[in-house]
């Protein structure tokens, strides 16, 4: 069915949602005292969402379907997390700087977008950047590429596990992979995963490739930009629903309910909590009672690939992906006249550590060979992610997501890191979906 804010709260009866009693605001978070009076002060029919990303959004979304109200607290000033998208309609430019691509068997993204009247559309070039670019392997390599891809899916956990303990990279040369081979998939990998394979446990990085649902395969991308769909889900809340600039510092549970304790000093509560946040800020957040010690080492042992995309204003930019040089991975053609330049690991952190004049310049000469037709670098001001882009799983985390997932009495998990392949928009998704059905 096709929805808009209007019709979706006329359907719940919710077009004038009553403002949540106000809560008490304290000047220091930890002057916040335990409340005696919790279980009378505690809204029932609420859920708060922590984190204001694509999980956060989607399981308010999802809730809010149910007839129940939610409060999303997110740290940053805006919604969205790590999808933003650069808009300059007067040098017509439309361009991703966070998520992007979708993959064409992402069912829960694409029945969204669907839903929510947003088009997904192939990109101008037909190219696709796939793992299955079958030319670029030997037909040895490609045979048993495709052979360990189908070992693995039906292996059994004692065979997993062991194929989690090496990395892709060292799995593959010990199978035969040329060097050439090895470095063509490396630079894929990156662009996917803002990490080398040789980083990456084999058995995660088989399991993507196989799974019709990770982005090795034909992909497609928001017709105008992935941030359209956070604007669109976010007219189905009403103001007082989205706390703004509110950073969770402290979460309470007692029989009577759940408390979060903001860096503001706001205090809220509710019976259940989702909680959408990356894994590093979860473990910086102190929780009463604290985490299961396996749950903080499954949190610990999350790794996040580093990706940075920059966007350049450009006269008859190439017309297929290319491989970059010197700081830059890729530049991606975007069908008009900007192109999208990918930089990860230690090169995207430098970019982010450099200044707009050093950045630019370190961007300009790593495209050199483009560079007549080069109008200009835009200078972003990225709020709500930094360049930590994916969860990355390293050799030995085999079975931490069950244990991330896990509820912990009453908060329950999702994000990126815990859908079925982790990195994706889709996984945001698709792991909220999963959290809401569990509450
Ligand atoms: C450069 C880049 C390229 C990418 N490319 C793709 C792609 O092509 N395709 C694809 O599918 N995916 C891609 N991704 C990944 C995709 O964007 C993410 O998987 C997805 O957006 C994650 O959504 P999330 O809601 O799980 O997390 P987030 O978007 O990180 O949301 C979590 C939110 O929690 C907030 N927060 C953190 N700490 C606190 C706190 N203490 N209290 C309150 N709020 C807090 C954060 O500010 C953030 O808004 C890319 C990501 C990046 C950065």
């Amino acid at each position: 069915m096709k929805l808009n804010r209007k019709t979706f709260l006329q359907k719940l009866g919710l077009l004038s949602i009553p403002l949540i009693a106000g809560f008490p605001r304290k000047t220091s978070a930890e002057k916040v005292p335990a409340d005696p009076n919790l279980s009378s002060r505690i809204l029932t029919n609420t859920v708060i969402i922590l984190g204001g990303g694509l999980s956060g959004l989607y399981a308010g979304y999802l809730l809010k379907k149910k007839g129940v109200r939610v409060r999303i607290v997110e740290a940053s000033p805006r919604l969205g997390g790590r999808v933003m998208t650069y808009n300059d309609p007067i040098r017509g430019i439309t361009g991703d700087i966070g998520g992007e691509w979708v993959g064409d068997s992402q069912s829960t993204i694409h029945s969204l977008a669907k839903e929510l009247q947003l088009k997904i559309v192939r990109p101008s070039w037909n190219q696709i950047i796939s793992l299955w670019d079958e030319n670029r392997l030997s037909e040895k390599s490609r045979s048993s590429l495709n052979k360990l891809v189908a070992f693995q899916s039906k292996s059994p956990d004692n065979v997993a596990e062991g194929l989690d303990k090496v990395s892709l990279y060292r799995y593959l040369k010990y199978q035969g992979f040329s060097d050439g081979e090895l470095d063509d998939l490396d630079k894929v990998v990156k662009a996917f995963y803002g990490e080398s394979s040789k980083n990456i446990s084999s058995q995660f990085l088989l399991s993507s490739i196989e799974s019709k649902k990770s982005l090795f395969q034909n992909l497609g991308r928001f017709e105008n930009g992935a941030e359209s769909l956070v604007t669109k889900l976010k007219e189905f809340f009403t103001p007082e629903e989205i706390l703004l600039s509110e950073k969770a510092i402290k979460v309470s549970q007692s029989s009577a309910g759940v408390q979060v304790e903001l860096a503001s000093g706001l205090v809220v509560r509710s019976k259940k909590v989702i909680c959408t946040l990356p894994t590093s800020a979860i473990a910086d957040i102190q929780w009463e009672p604290g985490l299961p010690r396996e749950k903080i080492f499954s949190l610990l042992r999350i790794g996040y690939g580093r990706i940075r995309k920059d966007i350049i204003s450009a006269v008859s930019p190439p017309l297929s992906p290319q491989e970059g040089n010197g700081i830059v991975d890729w530049v991606i053609p975007s069908g008009k006249s900007f192109i999208t330049t990918l930089s990860t690991e230690g090169r995207a952190s430098s970019l982010d550590r450099s200044t707009p004049e050093i950045g630019r310049d370190l961007l300009l000469r790593s495209i050199s060979g483009y560079q007549p037709s080069i109008v200009e670098t835009i200078n972003i001001t990225r709020v709500g992610f930094g360049s930590n882009a994916v969860s990355l799983f390293s050799p030995s985390t085999f079975g931490i997501r069950s244990e991330l997932a896990t509820p912990h009495n009453q908060i329950y998990f999702a994000g990126e890191h815990l859908g079925e392949v982790p990195g994706t928009m889709e996984a945001a998704l698709s792991s909220a979906s999963k959290a809401v059905s569990s509450m």
